[in-house]
């Protein structure tokens, strides 16, 4: 099955821990997931923060050595040039990695934040992209920078969500990659979009308990997306 870009006016991919898989970024949740190394109650949330900035700070560090290691494949590079010839093309991305943006991607919603963001929640201090090479711990209130990312226990970015949600309402075409989607408000989108008339298509690695809810499902890798396109 190819599938005609032309039909449609409004385009939505929406990705998830597959879409980076495939470059050799470590997954988080699932076998062989970070969680499974590391306890995320001493790493990834409000708490572990406030006991111990710098283990936390470190572990995030260590997660952005391990991204810059990963390289951007195929499937980043075919979303990137559609955006070239078609002037709406969201990305709402479950990945913190920005993975997408290294691949020159714009138009990417974060749902659950980025690791290459870190934002001061003293004084309002905020840093959109901290580059490869940031050090820096603090901010100049004094308080530690912690990063811009939905830790365990947080509350979800509502302004974000709504901006997704906004994105995908008005969507005629939306295409899901490399997500299983069970994870709230993720496992809501396709659903979202499919109500709203769009034609949804599915692709991953494997089906998922969301695959009767597409038009089309298309397995196969998050690098090989483009095969099943025409522009
Ligand atoms: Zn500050």
């Amino acid at each position: 099955m190819i599938i005609d870009l032309n039909h449609y006016n409004k385009i939505v991919f929406f990705t998830g821990a597959g879409m980076s898989a495939e470059s050799g970024v470590p997954t988080y949740r699932g076998s062989g997931g970070i969680w499974h190394k590391y306890n995320w109650k001493e790493y990834a949330c409000q708490v572990a923060f406030d006991k111990d900035p710098q283990q936390v700070l470190d572990f995030h560090e260590l997660r952005r050595k391990s991204v810059l290691e990963c390289e951007t494949h195929k499937g980043h590079h075919f979303i990137t040039e559609l955006q070239k010839i078609y002037n709406d093309v969201t990305i709402v991305t479950q990945n913190i990695d920005g993975m997408h943006q290294r691949a020159g991607t714009k138009n990417v919603i974060e749902l659950h934040g980025s690791l290459w963001r870190l934002r001061c929640d003293d004084c309002g201090f905020a840093i959109d992209d901290i580059g490869e090479s940031f050090t820096k711990k603090k901010c100049d209130c004094g308080k530690y920078l912690r990063p811009d990312i939905i830790w365990f226990e947080d509350m979800l970015n509502t302004k974000v969500i709504q901006q997704a949600s906004e994105r995908i309402q008005e969507c005629d075409l939306f295409i899901s990659i490399g997500t299983s989607g069970v994870v709230w408000p993720a496992a809501g989108f396709p659903q979202e979009a499919k109500s709203n008339g769009a034609y949804c298509i599915e692709m991953n690695t494997e089906s998922t308990e969301l695959s009767y809810l597409f038009d089309e499902v298309i397995i196969c890798r998050a690098s090989e997306i483009g095969k099943y396109f025409i522009d």
